[in-house]
């Protein structure tokens, strides 16, 4: 078994980009959805419950597990087809 050290995350600086549905000191962690071509970034994770992009300031991987605010939804970060994806977590 080989234990290679894990590589370290990158951090990301988050930006308020005016996502009003969370109180103000949570709204950097939030934006909106751009839809299918909306590319997302290394830190963040589409909420499949109220289609918001939930974004982290630090890389997110499987097996995180994040908490969507704007609905309320814990979610598990999984991948799929190569990309990580929100499932939620009942
Ligand atoms: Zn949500």
């Amino acid at each position: 078994m080989s234990h290679e050290p894990e590589v370290p995350r990158k951090r990301y600086e988050l930006e308020d980009t005016g996502f009003d549905e969370v109180p103000r000191k949570y709204r950097k962690y939030y934006r909106r959805w751009g839809g299918e071509s909306d590319e997302l970034a290394g830190n963040e994770v589409l909420c499949p419950v109220c289609k918001v992009v939930v974004r982290s300031n630090r890389e997110v991987r499987e097996g995180d597990r994040i908490y969507c605010m704007a609905c309320m939804t814990r979610l598990r970060v999984v991948r799929v087809d190569g990309r990580l994806e929100g499932h939620v977590e009942y």
